[in-house]
C-alpha cells in the first residue's frame, strides 16, 4: 500500500504518530524498549485461532532484577465463552498474568497456549491480533473520537465503530456533542474524563474483535452502574471468546466463571463466587470487607 492509498484515517493517525513522536520521545522509546527483547521464533507460524482455547501451563516468571519470582506455578484453562476473574492484593502479580499473554514479557517456566499451540512460538503480529488487552491508562491519540476508536484497524466502517461505542455505553455521549466522533481528543485525552477515557479504549479493543480479551483494572474509573450497563452489553460479544477481568472490585468480576485469588505470585483460592465464599479464606474476607453481606452493595472500592 502506498501512501495515496491509505485511507484519510490512518494517514491522520500516521500524522499525529509522527507528531507525538518529537514531544513524547522518551514514552515512546519507553515502549519500544519493552518490545525490543520479545521476537519471533524462526520459525514461528501464525497462531491459528479454533475453539479459543487459552491455557497456562505452570507458568513461572520473574522481571529482571527482582529477588523473588514474581508467579509461580500458575495453571489455568479458559474455552472461548467464559470469563476468568483475576483478584488479589496490590503487588500480587495480577497484570503481570495479563501482560504475558500478548507477550510484551516472555514466561520463564511452563508454557501458555492458546489451541494447544504455544505463543512463544507462534508469530506475534498473530498472537497480538488475537489478544486483546485493555489497560486502566491506555494510550489516547490527539484526534478524532472516531480514529482513536478506529485505531489498530483504519479500514473500520462507521457502523462498527458506533457499535463497539455502543458496547462500550459511550455512543450516546458521542452523539450529543456538537462534533459528534469527529470530536478531536485532547492531549492524552485531556478533554474527556477518566472513566470517558476508559469507555474510549474498550471500544477501541472490542473493534479488534480478539479471542482472548483482558480487562486489567480497566473499569476503576467507571462508576459501578456504568460498568454493569457495559457488562450486560458485552454479554454477546463475550460469547465467542474468552474475557479476563482483572480488577479490586468484586463486583466486577463475581459474575466470573472462574475467579483466582493471587498472592504473592501464587494462585492461592480459585472457584466460583459462592464456591469462593463457602471457602471462608481470603476471598471471603475481601467480600465482607467490600460488599455488605444483607444487600451486595459496594461499600469499599478500589482496594484489595
Ligand atoms: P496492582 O494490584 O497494584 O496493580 P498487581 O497484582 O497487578 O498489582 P503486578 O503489577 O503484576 O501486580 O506486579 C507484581 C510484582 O512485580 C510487584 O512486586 C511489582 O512491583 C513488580 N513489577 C511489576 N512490573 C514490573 C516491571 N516492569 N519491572 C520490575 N518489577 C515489576
Amino acid at each position: 500500500m502506498t501512501i495515496l492509498q491509505m485511507p484519510v484515517r490512518q494517514l491522520g493517525l500516521m500524522v499525529n504518530s509522527f507528531a507525538r513522536a518529537s514531544t513524547c520521545g522518551t514514552r515512546l522509546f519507553e515502549l519500544l524498549d519493552t518490545e525490543l527483547d520479545i521476537e519471533d521464533a524462526p520459525d514461528a507460524r501464525d497462531l491459528v485461532v479454533t475453539d479459543g482455547v487459552l491455557r497456562f501451563d505452570n507458568v513461572g516468571f520473574r522481571y529482571a532484577g527482582a529477588g523473588r519470582p514474581t508467579l509461580s506455578g500458575i495453571c489455568f484453562e479458559a474455552r472461548s465463552g467464559q470469563t476468568i476473574g483475576i483478584v488479589g492484593p496490590p503487588g500480587s502479580g495480577k497484570s503481570t498474568i495479563a501482560h504475558l499473554i500478548p507477550r510484551f514479557y516472555d514466561v520463564m517456566s511452563g508454557a501458555i497456549t492458546i489451541d494447544g499451540q504455544d505463543i512463544s512460538k507462534v508469530t506475534l503480529q498473530s498472537l497480538r491480533k488475537a489478544v486483546g488487552v485493555v489497560q486502566q491508562d491506555a494510550f489516547l491519540f490527539t484526534t478524532s473520537i472516531e480514529n482513536n476508536i478506529a485505531y489498530g484497524n483504519p479500514w473500520a466502517r462507521e457502523t462498527r465503530i458506533g457499535q463497539a461505542a455502543e458496547y462500550a455505553q459511550l455512543h450516546n455521549y458521542i452523539i450529543g456533542l456538537p462534533a459528534g466522533y469527529t470530536t478531536v481528543v485532547g492531549e492524552r485525552g485531556a478533554s474527556l474524563s477518566g472513566g470517558q477515557r476508559q469507555r474510549l479504549t474498550i471500544a477501541r479493543s472490542l473493534m479488534l474483535r480478539p479471542s482472548v480479551l483482558v480487562f486489567d483494572d480497566s473499569t476503576a474509573a467507571i462508576d459501578a452502574g456504568t460498568e454493569q450497563r457495559i457488562r450486560a452489553a458485552m454479554k454477546r460479544f463475550a460469547k465467542d471468546r474468552v474475557t479476563l477481568i482483572i480488577s479490586h472490585r468484586l463486583s466486577s468480576l463475581m459474575h466470573a466463571d472462574q475467579i483466582l485469588f493471587v498472592e504473592g505470585g501464587r494462585i492461592v483460592e480459585r472457584g466460583t463466587h459462592e464456591e469462593l465464599l463457602a471457602l471462608g479464606g481470603r476471598y471471603r474476607a475481601l467480600y465482607d470487607l467490600q460488599l455488605r453481606p444483607d444487600d451486595d452493595r459496594p461499600v469499599v472500592t478500589g482496594a484489595a
